[in-house]
């Protein structure tokens, strides 16, 4: 078999066979395919697409391309929830707590923020002291004790989806199902944990623009899974507007902890649906009504929040940190952003508004970059809020003068008629 062979039958639109997609596979890992050659390969998946069982294949070859996790045995279920990239998402630090609080035990690990999306591990380390990488007994023992550990990815997981991702994100070939499919699923296989709930983003912030291949990838998520042996489902959500109000690392922790605290927005909405989901897989006997329930309960009780501050000083970080919400606003200048109009919210550019973060320094523009953790922006409009000239649109958070001048950015995010 050639390199160059499978190359040129993708380009030329036919179906890999399992063992062509291996053969792919151990030279990505190998280093014995050039960099230029996997592009190439991934330009024509990106183009010609891939059929259901080549995507199935891709991703068991990537799965095994790594460690496969064993949990420490346990008699319910591990249950992990999984997004599928977004602007002010922040739904992990509601939805694991909660579960976590209903008994449920997670073992998530979770990436950083790459290209406009957010990520997890990035908005934990605002909370000082937070270790996102434990040893292996750590973890254990933490399952055990706790029933929730939050931890980065570590490099013998998918090994193959580094590699591929990494030249993704440069050769414009995020936007793929097959890949996109292939990369999630190889991860969360090799994660040890059983039941997985997949938060689909639609919509402008998110890699896929339309509900219809959002419908598409969230099938293909939950087959693929299926077929693994997993229990999974999929909740589709809006990206067309950043999902809580506030957006930054250290800021997302603070929107995340409110609806710890009962505050009820998008974020504790779309958070009920994906627990609701997961709720209802992990016990089939559950009604829709009473797993919403059991969701309202251990938010409003205070037991969700209890579970995040447990997980935060398990993980070595400063639990009372947490009870004040000025230890998350540390930027040292504040800015309305002001309306310039009368008029109705009618679109926002929720990848612009992505993008701003990473302009004031609170995203990467490469992987590695330092980030700031304490920028970023509160939103105080959403779609279709009435507004009038003078109006504060948002509040800009950021650490330089010179930076003042990103306001016009969100300014012309927010479509205002
Ligand atoms: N998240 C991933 O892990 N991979 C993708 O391709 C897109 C989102």
């Amino acid at each position: 078999m050639r390199y160059t062979d499978l190359i040129d039958e993708k380009k030329k639109g036919k179906a890999l066979s399992k063992e062509e997609i291996d053969f792919f596979i151990k030279g990505v890992v190998s280093a014995d395919m050039a960099d230029y050659q996997i592009s190439a390969m991934l330009m024509a998946i990106a183009i010609n697409g891939m059929d259901f069982e080549e995507t199935l294949n891709l991703t068991l070859a990537m799965r095994d391309s790594g460690e496969v996790v064993e949990l420490p045995k346990t008699e319910g279920f591990y249950v992990d929830k999984h997004s599928t990239g977004g602007v002010g998402d922040s739904t992990t630090f509601v939805v694991l707590p909660a579960l976590a609080a209903l008994g449920l035990k997670i073992v998530k690990m979770s990436g950083r923020g790459l290209g406009h999306t957010g990520g997890t591990i990035d908005k934990l380390e605002a909370i000082p002291g937070y270790r996102v990488e434990l040893s292996k007994e750590e973890v254990a023992k933490q399952a055990r004790d706790v029933g929730l550990v939050l931890v980065g990815q570590t490099g013998s997981i998918a090994p193959a989806d580094k590699i591929l991702y990494a030249l993704r994100d440069v050769t414009a070939t995020v936007d793929s199902i097959p890949l996109i499919v292939s990369s999630i699923m190889s991860k969360k296989l090799a994660s040890g944990s059983d039941v997985f709930v997949f938060d689909v983003k639609y919509g402008n912030g998110a890699f896929l623009k339309t509900k219809k291949d959002a419908q598409t990838l969230a099938d293909w998520l939950v087959k693929v899974g299926g077929l693994a042996g997993k229990r999974c489902s999929a909740v589709l959500s809006d990206m067309n507007q950043p999902l809580d109000e506030y957006v930054g690392n250290s800021l997302e922790v603070l929107g995340a902890l409110n609806v710890l605290k009962g505050e009820k927005n998008d974020l504790y909405k779309v958070s009920k649906q994906l627990v609701i989901a997961a709720l209802l897989l992990a016990d089939k006997t559950l009604t829709e009504e009473d797993a919403g329930k059991m969701f309202d309960k251990v938010i409003a009780s205070g037991a969700a929040f209890e579970k995040f501050k447990e997980l935060v000083l398990a993980q070595g970080g400063d639990g009372s940190f947490l009870e004040d919400e000025s230890n998350f606003l540390t930027a040292k200048f504040e800015a309305e952003v002001l309306s310039d109009f009368d008029g109705t919210v009618s679109e926002i550019d929720t990848t612009a508004l992505g993008n701003v973060l990473v302009q004031l320094g609170g995203g990467r523009l490469k992987k590695g970059d330092l980030i700031d953790l304490s920028v970023g922006f509160k939103m105080n409009v959403r779609l279709g809020s009435k507004v009038k000239k003078g109006d504060s649109l948002a509040v800009m958070y950021f650490n330089s003068e010179a930076q003042k001048i990103i306001e016009e950015d969100i300014k012309k995010a927010i479509i205002i008629n």
